[in-house]
């Protein structure tokens, strides 16, 4: 038998981490079976899909690795409404399914509660199709629903607890519940990995994999992933959009080792692995069912030591829509022919060892490619005390001297400048630094300056003179 996986998000919103992680899992899955991924695209909730969201999970996935081409599909859920009906039919042909004309005021009227589910008052009432009227699934009276799990074992639902739940609406359109397992029987689907969140619908749609006749799916339902209160992470409290963290610089490699390492980890005492390792290592059966905390923070220095990895010309490389602002990166604060790729491929080494995400490079980087650097106010109040209007005319003047414009020379001159006048070479560099670059902390100054040339070098100190009178 060969192994089926599916991962089967709905285009309603930027795509989530905890999906990606789905995704990766599903697709690991596969690889280590020998089996196929099969995308499908769940776009029949039409009030909340959109078509960009569609493309936005393609690109999502592209990114993360799991690239178009490599997998079957997409396939979309709304195609296959026919065969939704169908199934519906069929499981009202063998009695396995019934009309309900019930409006929720009289199951609660009968039942005296809110919270109870249907209490079978049509189970036997024979009543024909018609406007308004719901398909209900008759659930077992007896026995029970044993889910085979990879990473929970065998939950047990006792089917009597199981209420007689909608398969098909008053309009006779199929609910999601039955259209997805309609969907995983059409596409032969032999293993369902996915959220915890939809373990409650599970025995119910095993119940209904069974009444059609087709043995179910194994099942993997991956825990939950949680922010630092232990809160399932919300798109609308918590930062979860893959997107958003593509956009800030987060690389594609660091962030599929994070998200694996969510409730698992790869053998001997190591966190930051190759993905083939991952590949190889990764067993679902291992992965800890409690929830995974997302931890930014520890994201932010995984992706600081992938940063630093990368050979120096993958990192300028990588830096690249950042510098020229392309696709959905906000734009840098400078013009386009402004940009220096040769003064910016000299400064990149001195820059890798400095960023946690490839965001970061731009404020370390505009002094280069700006006419004039952004001066931070804070900065330059830290940084110009007294006495440094003095320092900066004895520092200009010697730099003027230099018959050799390099880091070195340059060095030395200020460290002379600053003993002169008492002041270690930090103190003396801090004036210099905010008037250059228009910050107290960057990449290393000297040989920002080398780069930076001496012509502007000059010509900032100047007008940061001016500015202190
Ligand atoms: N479309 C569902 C979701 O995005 C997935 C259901 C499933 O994987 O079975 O949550």
């Amino acid at each position: 038998m060969t192994v089926r996986v599916r991962f089967a998000p709905s285009p309603t919103g930027m795509f989530h981490v905890g999906g990606a992680r789905s995704a990766l899992q599903n697709w690991i899955y596969a690889k280590q079976q020998g089996g196929v991924f099969v995308l499908r695209i769940e776009d029949t909730d039409a009030a909340r899909n959109k078509p960009e969201w569609t493309e936005g999970i393609l690109s999502a996935l592209d990114w993360i690795g799991i690239e178009r081409g490599g997998y079957e599909g997409p396939y979309f859920q709304s195609e296959y409404a026919g065969e939704h009906r169908a199934a519906a039919a069929r499981l009202h042909g063998s009695g396995r399914a019934y009309y309900c004309d019930c409006t929720r005021e009289a199951v609660q009227a009968r039942t005296g509660s809110q919270y109870q589910g249907y209490d079978g008052f049509c189970r036997d009432r024979g009543l024909p199709a018609g406007e308004g009227r719901a398909l209900r699934f008759r659930t077992p009276d007896e026995g029970e629903t044993v889910v085979v799990d990879l990473i929970r074992g065998e939950p047990t639902f006792e089917n009597k607890l199981i209420e007689d739940f909608v398969i098909a609406r008053g309009d006779g359109s199929p609910v999601f519940l039955l259209a997805n397992v309609v969907d995983d029987m059409t596409m032969g689907i032999t293993h369902v990995i996915r959220a915890e969140e939809h373990l409650p619908n599970t025995p119910k749609q095993q119940l209904l994999w069974e009444a059609l006749g087709v043995k179910p799916p194994i099942w993997a339902h991956v825990p939950v992933v949680v922010n630092e209160k232990r809160q399932k992470l919300s798109k609308r409290r918590d930062k979860v959009a893959l997107e958003a963290f593509r956009d800030e610089g987060y690389l594609a490699a660091a962030m599929r080792n994070y998200l694996m390492l969510l409730g698992w980890a790869p053998s001997g005492d190591r966190e930051i692995v190759e993905w083939s390792v991952i590949e190889q290592e990764y067993r679902l059966e291992a992965v800890n069912p409690s929830p995974a905390f997302f931890d930014e923070k520890k994201l932010r220095a995984f992706n600081g030591e992938y940063i630093r990895a990368l050979p120096v010309e993958e990192f300028v490389e990588a830096c690249r829509p950042w510098l020229t602002g392309t696709g959905t990166i906000a734009p840098p604060p400078w013009q386009p022919e402004e940009f220096d790729a040769d003064a910016f491929a000299a400064v990149a080494p001195l820059a890798q060892t400095r960023i946690a995400l490839l965001s970061e490079i731009v404020p370390n980087v505009d002094f280069l490619f700006l006419a004039a650097p952004l001066i931070d106010e804070a900065a330059w109040a830290k940084a110009m005390k007294e006495g440094s209007a003095e320092l900066l005319d004895a520092a200009t003047a010697a730099f003027e001297a230099l018959e050799s414009w390099d880091a070195e020379t340059l060095k030395s001159t200020l460290e002379a400048v600053g003993a002169e006048r008492g002041l270690k070479l930090g103190k003396a560099q801090a004036p210099v630094r905010v008037a250059v670059t228009g910050r107290t902390v960057g990449l290393p100054l000297f040989e920002s300056l080398e780069v930076l040339g001496r012509e502007r070098t000059l010509s900032r100190l100047r007008a940061a003179r001016v500015r202190l009178f």
